[in-house]
């Protein structure tokens, strides 16, 4: 945001710049006409037939024209004037469109009433221009009174009027009825229409055309339309930003989402753990004892039968003693896996201690128990073991009745151990709790 905040402090100083520069009218362009570069003559009747007479002189860029005008009864309008020929070639003159005034410095002294100077500025198109006839040439023209010493005089080029004898005699289309500076061969600068007789002097001190170089209208435009560009970029601009902070933030929930679900997956991983044998993978006691309390609540409540094996590896220090503590830690895991094919879903399979584990059945009573452990004991018995040797294992049961769990778990013990002490490789249930 503060950036953009310098870029429309910036383009406000721009514009203001423009303006100011505009406005006085650093801009203009200006096309000077001297004696220097182009040709100035004087002109008069007497070409025509006429009795009066001038001279020129040049001084310091300047153009001095004299004349004498007499008044002639063959000719009707006598006059003089001073003839600027900008180009060689009528058909190709200097190019005045660009420009909107033209500022004139002329002193001007007469002994005659009439104070005024035509100014025809002439314009050549093939559509009206012969190159025999000078009249031919459209007369953008003028009066004006020049004064003496008044200095320079800028005539909007606006101000001039196409003369109507020359659009009426050439018989000229509605089209090319108006001024047009577009193509000028020749300037004059002529007495007044109106002026008989008498001495004149025409001091031609500077000619000026004035234009600007861009437009104010242009300029205008060039500036709406760097504006409206401008805000509809800084409105792109802004919109690809948020798009952009928009993508982030979703990337970052993305990301969060994601970091967040590993750690959830992390955790119940850590939980796992914390339930679970390290060896075997079996559940320890840590992971049944909620469960343990809730069932024991339900044997009581609800009369539900609950029973337990206490399972024994026979001789297992044997096997460890024969085949090393590897292949032993290789029959425990062996064992938990054949154990817990072997059980229910809603059955619990625990690690009690180094090679004793205990099952716990819900909903089964000592003697459905008693079937299953002697399952799983022929199960053990006869299974292809990873050490191909023979292993069996004793069996102590437990029904719960009205006791701990801790109590049920004894009882079991006390049964498996009648089972080692009966020779091993057999189920023994315990006695049912005295009520
Ligand atoms: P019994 O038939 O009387 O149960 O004889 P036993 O040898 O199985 O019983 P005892 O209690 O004398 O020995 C248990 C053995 O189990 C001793 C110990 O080395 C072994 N043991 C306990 N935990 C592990 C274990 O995590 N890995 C291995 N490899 N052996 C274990
Ligand atoms: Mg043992
Ligand atoms: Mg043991």
């Amino acid at each position: 945001m503060r950036n953009i905040q310098k870029i429309t402090i910036g383009i406000v100083i721009v514009t203001l710049i423009i303006l100011v520069w505009y406005h006085f009218r650093a801009n203009t362009k200006t096309y000077t006409i001297t004696p220097d570069n182009f040709r100035f003559m004087n002109i008069d009747d007497s070409s025509k037939g006429g009795l009066s007479s001038s001279a020129i002189k040049f001084k310091e860029g300047k153009a001095y024209i004299t004349c004498e005008v007499v008044k002639n009864s063959d000719y009707p309008w006598p006059y003089c004037e001073l003839e600027i020929s900008l180009s060689d070639n009528v058909f190709q003159g200097i190019d005045f469109s660009e420009y909107n005034k033209i500022s004139l410095d002329i002193d001007y002294t007469t002994s005659h009433p009439n104070k005024r100077l035509r100014v025809y500025i002439r314009n050549s198109h093939p559509a009206y221009t012969r190159a025999d006839e000078r009249t031919s040439l459209k007369f953008n023209g003028i009066e004006y009174s020049p004064g003496f010493g008044d200095g320079k005089k800028a005539i909007n080029l606006d101000t001039f009027q196409v003369l109507t004898w020359w659009i009426a005699d050439n018989n000229i289309d509605i089209e090319h009825a108006s001024t047009d500076f577009s193509n000028v061969p020749i300037i004059e600068i002529a007495t007044a229409s109106g002026v008989t007789e008498g001495s004149f002097e025409i001091i031609v001190n500077s000619i000026e055309f004035q234009g600007v170089w861009i437009k104010e209208s242009t300029m205008l435009k060039i500036l709406l339309y760097t504006w409206l560009l401008l805000i509809i970029g800084f409105i792109l601009y802004e919109q690809s930003k948020l798009h952009q902070r928009l993508r982030k933030s979703h990337q970052r929930a993305a990301k969060l989402f994601k970091l967040n679900q590993r750690l959830t997956e992390k955790n119940v991983k850590f939980s796992e753990l914390a339930n679970r044998d390290p060896l075997t993978g079996a559940l320890n006691r840590n992971a049944v004892q909620d469960w343990l309390k809730e069932m024991s609540q339900q044997v009581r409540w609800d009369k539900q039968d609950f029973s337990a094996l206490f399972i024994d590896i026979d001789n297992f220090k044997h096997v460890n003693d024969r085949y090393g503590h590897q292949v032993g830690d290789d029959i425990l895991r062996e064992f938990v896996l054949l154990i817990s094919a072997n059980i229910r879903s809603s059955d619990y399979l625990v690690r009690w201690g180094g090679e004793e584990f205990i099952v716990f059945f819900p909903e089964t009573n000592s003697h459905q128990a008693k079937h299953r452990a002697e399952r799983i004991r022929n199960i053990v018995a006869t299974h292809q073991w990873c050490h191909h040797n023979e292993l069996t294992c004793s069996i102590g049961i437990a029904q719960m009745g009205d006791e701990r769990i801790t109590e049920m778990i004894a009882r079991a013990d006390e049964a498996l151990y009648k089972a080692k002490s009966n020779g091993r490789n057999q189920v023994i249930s315990a006695n049912p709790v005295l009520s």
